[in-house]
């Protein structure tokens, strides 16, 4: 019987924080400073605040200085763009991040491109969005999640140059960014959307799967080429009366079907998730060592 290797997220993400609290120890001691990350959340979302919490907290146990901002869900647009600015000039922060969604009355392409380029560590700027899909060109800061998980296959020993790639879905947080991220790393790069005709068919081509389409276990195990490596960004709740919660977390493929026929393949949860929190810290530590290591 098959099994696949399993890609161990919440392992990976664990070496890569001490990796990450064992530089910021080296910036507090060379320079007297450490990284600072604002983190900035409009309204009271539960979810959203879940994840501001859980970003919060994982600053702080890298030694990150975490700067939080709470505004009330009325807050205006001219109000927060204000507060971006007086962030950009504060020295002390070194990356500045919008929870998204914002309440409607907001326009989040208007905010996220008042951050400063030097401070955008959830790489959302249009402009770094822009470098990375120009060939030769490097942004400043790579989307966390789609930078989690090359960085998952990376680290399992999974090459990319030369193989074919299906991404499954094309959002601006993670599909499109995933997808131009494996063409910097010499994929050939297919991109699956809910417009696509036969999925089924190209997801069969894949050497490697990036699943990000939010739709529970939509990839079965007969969609899989034998030996693929299969990252599953999909996180949805799926009704589960065992659970005290009521629910369950599933990726967007199925698992079980799915790890009898891949070569490698992340869970949900315990993939992906600690992954973009992870590359979230790295991405402010490395824009703190761009302005302390002039
Ligand atoms: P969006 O809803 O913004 O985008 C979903 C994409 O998938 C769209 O491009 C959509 O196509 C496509 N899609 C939807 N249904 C299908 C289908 N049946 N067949 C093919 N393509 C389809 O979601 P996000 O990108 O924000 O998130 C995707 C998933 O990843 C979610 O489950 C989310 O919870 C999870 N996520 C996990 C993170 C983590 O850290 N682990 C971080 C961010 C997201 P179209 O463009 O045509 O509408």
């Amino acid at each position: 019987d098959h099994k696949a290797t399993l890609i161990d997220g919440k392992a990976i993400a664990k070496t890569i924080r001490s990796e990450i609290a064992a530089e910021v120890r080296r910036l507090s001691e060379t320079y007297g400073k450490v990284p600072g990350l604002a983190v900035v959340i409009v309204g009271e979302k539960k979810d959203s605040q879940s994840y501001v919490n859980m970003k919060r907290k994982a600053c702080a146990e890298v030694g990150i200085k975490s700067i939080d901002l709470d505004l009330p869900e009325d807050v205006s647009e001219s109000e927060l763009i204000c507060k971006v600015h007086e962030l950009n000039a504060n020295p002390d922060v070194h990356g500045i991040l919008v929870q998204l969604p914002l309440p409607k009355h907001i326009n989040e392409e208007k905010i996220l491109t008042e951050i400063s380029l030097e401070k955008d560590v959830d790489g959302f700027h249009p402009l770094n969005i822009g470098k990375l899909a120009m060939k030769g060109r490097d942004p400043l800061f790579v989307p966390c999640t789609p930078k989690g998980c090359i960085e998952l296959l990376s680290r399992s020993g999974v090459s990319i140059k030369g193989k074919n790639a299906v991404v499954v879905g094309r959002s601006n947080i993670v599909g499109l960014p995933v997808s131009l991220l494996l063409l910097k790393e010499d994929a050939t790069v297919t991109v699956v959307h809910s417009r696509t005709k036969e999925p089924e068919s190209i997801v069969r081509n894949a050497d490697i799967i990036i699943a990000a389409a939010g739709q529970a276990n939509m990839i079965k195990g007969s969609w899989i080429k034998p030996g693929a490596a299969v990252i599953d960004v999909g996180t949805n709740a799926v009704d589960d009366p065992s659970k005290k919660a009521g629910y369950r977390l599933v990726g967007d493929v199925d698992f079980h079907e799915a790890s009898k026929v891949a070569g490698w393949i992340t869970p949900v949860p315990g993939g992906v998730g600690p992954m973009t929190v992870a590359m979230l810290l790295k991405n402010t530590l490395d824009g703190a060592k761009r302005v302390m290591e002039l």
